[in-house]
């Protein structure tokens, strides 16, 4: 349970100078005589810890919290007080081993909390202090005529503030907290998830999308594997083809030669016969009449040679022509 070590005022209320207030761990006792400023120091305490209602620290406005000057001192600029709690067991979720709560009132009505001297809101300030169970609002602090309105005050609001009293209320106020904060987280993963169910998709739209892609460049260099095996096959077929016909082509030269040969021959045969007969018709010219009948039945069967040559080498020709087309 943290205590307060030390409580300092300045500017606040009657306390013009500095006043530092070093407390006991148990009970304190201020004692003095009326107007002398003890219920100063309880509205300084609910100041400290971040009370916004004015009236309940007994002023009408924010700026009468800050001293108003009398003839001894000159009225303040502005008014701070600073409590210290003990946090050697660690209730406020701190480091260090005091932890310093100051509130600085302004003269515009503006207000600046400070946790270890560092500026911070007072909502910080709040949650700082709700770890210890300290509600500014709560019955932490029990001021002057308060007793009386309890003791007065119907039996279930007199049992809400002993519920607020015992703490009940700060634990409420936190798991009231705890449950928006819940909400929140909720709605969060809830969009999260639609995020999350929209990223799949894609990403499942991607992944078909890649397996397809990689299935058409398969499929694509199968067809272009498929293509040149047929270009060679093909190629291949023809160079066989080209070979058969290049043979066939010898052959028939050969052929060609031999049967030119043939007609070279026959038409030497030819030449040497009408040369023959050239012979004779001028021997017939010069010979008897019987010799002529017996010439020109030997020139008669050499025309029929000649002519039978002559159908054999048209023959050979036609037949060489065919075999070039
Ligand atoms: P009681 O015994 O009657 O309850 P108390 O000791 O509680 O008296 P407080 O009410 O704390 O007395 O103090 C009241 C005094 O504080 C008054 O004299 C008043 O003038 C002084 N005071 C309040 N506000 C200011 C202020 N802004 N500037 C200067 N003095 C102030
Ligand atoms: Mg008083």
């Amino acid at each position: 349970m943290p205590h307060i070590t030390k409580l300092v005022m300045k500017g606040f209320k009657s306390f013009a100078r500095e006043t530092n207030m070093h407390l006991d761990k148990n009970m304190n006792v201020i004692v003095g005589p009326n107007g002398s400023g003890k219920s100063n120091i309880t509205d300084a305490l609910c100041f400290v810890l971040g009370r916004l209602s004015i009236k309940s620290m007994r002023a009408a406005k924010a700026s009468n919290l800050i001293f108003a000057g009398n003839k001894h001192f000159k009225k303040a600029n502005e008014a701070y007080v600073e409590i210290i709690f003990d946090n050697s067991d660690k209730v406020f979720a701190l480091t260090e081993k005091q932890i310093k709560i100051k509130r600085i009132l302004k003269k515009n009505g503006q207000s600046v909390y400070k946790i270890n001297n560092e500026t911070k809101t007072r909502q910080e300030v709040l949650e700082l202090l709700g770890q210890a169970g300290i509600d500014p609002h709560g019955f932490n602090l029990v001021l002057q005529g308060e007793i009386e309105r309890l003791v007065k005050m119907p039996a279930d609001d007199r049992r809400k503030i002993i519920e607020e009293t015992a703490g009940i209320s700060v634990y409420e106020m936190r798991k009231n907290k705890s449950l928006k904060e819940l909400d929140k987280t909720n709605e969060r993963l809830k969009q999260i998830n639609a995020v999350l169910k929209e990223r799949t998709n894609y990403l499942r739209n991607l992944e078909n999308e890649r397996e397809q892609a990689l299935r058409f460049k398969k499929l694509e260099e199968t067809v272009k594997k498929c293509k040149a095996s047929i270009i060679n096959k093909n190629i291949q077929e023809r160079k066989k083809e080209l070979n058969e016909i290049n043979k066939k082509i010898e052959l028939k030269t050969k052929e060609i030669n031999k049967k030119q040969e043939i007609i070279n021959k026959t038409q030497a045969e030819i030449n040497s016969l009408n040369e023959t007969i050239k012979n004779i018709s001028t021997t017939i010219q010069k010979s008897s009449g019987l010799e002529q009948d017996s010439l020109i039945d030997e020139i008669s069967f050499l025309k029929q040679e000649i002519a039978g040559m002559t159908a054999r080498k048209e023959n050979f020709e036609n037949r060489e022509k065919k075999s070039n087309t």
